[in-house]
């Protein structure tokens, strides 16, 4: 018997994936369910290494459809929830921002609901965990970082829609009593990653020698974190995290995006062994996006201090690992890159 069983939501995404393998290898006595759509950003090759473990479950489950869930809940009987499922693209939530009111604010409902009727207010040894973002604070200028104290400030449908999914976790916290907890990250990058955010997309079209999209001057800065490290304080967050407190957790790792495609360029003009300079020549700057937000910056102090989580890796340890990951896997972004994300990217710009 499995002395805990956990349901992870969106584990097919990016950093749900490697929040699954993360528990699936750390905790072989825990039953670790993966409930997630399969939307367009749900892929299952990206657990084909632990697709077969005895621990690990899928459930193919929208969390829109409240019957679905509250089934998935009857059968497996969770002890915890990590909820990581959402639609997460700043740029898709501008073109059809009621997508994230279902899945992001009413998906979140459902598995709120679900959770507590589920534990009928024994709420001994439960926990739901919240995964969410620093874009709910809202933007920064050029200096101060986001606190878990600083006030909510959404600005984009995505950001709104989060923030109104962060709410409803307090409110079940502060209404029933449900035991939860609260990470807000920042931007992540490494292994998996869609194409259509920004250091994918730029690594895709710097293999294939395509225009390096960057909005407005590139003076936007955003703070970076391996998708790795982030798994590991979602870990530490749901196993020793106080109840009902949220944790910021972020890099220290500041990056104008213009700063960094320069980055990207040099890195790679270096390992695919072309004349320094030739990646950068691909860098064109388009039309800025509506509502874009200057500056984001997580000040990690609280989870450092308290749960003694930090990075395991530089920015530029990171993202070579990231490169050497994408070089490796070419297949896995060729198929992501065909079909229907690619009608998509006909009609945009990515970033983010
Ligand atoms: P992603 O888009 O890569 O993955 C989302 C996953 O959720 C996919 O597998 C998708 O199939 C699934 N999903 C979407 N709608 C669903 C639905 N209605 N029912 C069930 N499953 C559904 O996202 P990500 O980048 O891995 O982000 C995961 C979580 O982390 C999100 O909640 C996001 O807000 C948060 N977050 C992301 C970042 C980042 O930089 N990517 C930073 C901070 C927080």
């Amino acid at each position: 018997m499995p002395n805990k069983t956990i349901l992870i939501t969106g584990g097919a995404g990016f950093i749900g994936s490697h929040v699954v393998r993360l528990f699936v290898n750390k905790y072989p006595d825990y039953k670790i369910v993966n409930l997630d759509a399969l939307t367009y950003a749900g892929n299952l090759e990206n657990l084909k290494d632990i697709e077969d473990k005895p621990n690990y479950t899928f459930e193919k489950v929208n969390i829109v459809d409240a019957d679905a869930v509250k089934a998935v809940f009857d059968k497996h009987k969770p002890d915890g929830i990590i909820h990581l499922a959402a639609e997460s693209h700043v740029d898709r939530s501008i073109t059809s921002p009621l997508d994230f009111v279902y899945t992001n604010v009413i998906g979140t409902v459902n598995l709120l609901n679900a959770a507590k009727e589920q534990w009928k207010d024994n709420f001994e040894g439960k926990r739901f965990h919240h995964v969410s973002t620093d874009e709910v604070y809202g933007a920064l200028g050029d200096t101060g970082f986001f606190t878990e104290e600083t006030a909510y400030d959404p600005h984009s449908p995505y950001s709104a829609s989060k923030a109104s999914s962060d709410h409803f976790v307090y409110a079940y916290a502060d209404t029933y009593g449900l035991p939860i907890v609260l990470t807000n990250c920042s931007n992540n990058y490494g292994p998996n990653h869609f194409p259509e955010k920004l250091i994918p997309l730029m690594i895709h079209n710097i293999i294939n020698h395509k225009p390096l999209p960057v909005y407005g001057d590139g003076k936007y800065t955003r703070d970076w974190l391996y998708v790795i490290d982030h798994a590991r304080a979602i870990d530490l967050v749901f196993h020793e995290g106080k109840n009902a407190e949220k944790y910021n957790v972020g890099g220290f790792n500041e990056w104008k995006n213009i700063d960094l495609v320069q980055l990207l360029c040099k890195q790679m003009d270096e390992k695919l062994g072309r004349e320094a300079g030739e990646s950068q020549k691909l860098i064109t700057f388009v039309k800025d996006r509506p509502g874009h937000d200057l500056r984001y910056a997580i000040d990690a102090t609280k989870i450092n201090k308290e749960l003694g989580w930090s990075p395991s890796v530089t920015f530029e340890e990171g993202l070579s690992k990231t490169i050497d990951w994408f070089l490796e896997n070419k297949e896995w972004l060729n198929n992501v890159t065909s079909g229907d994300y690619q009608k998509y990217y006909e009609g945009q710009y990515a970033n983010e």
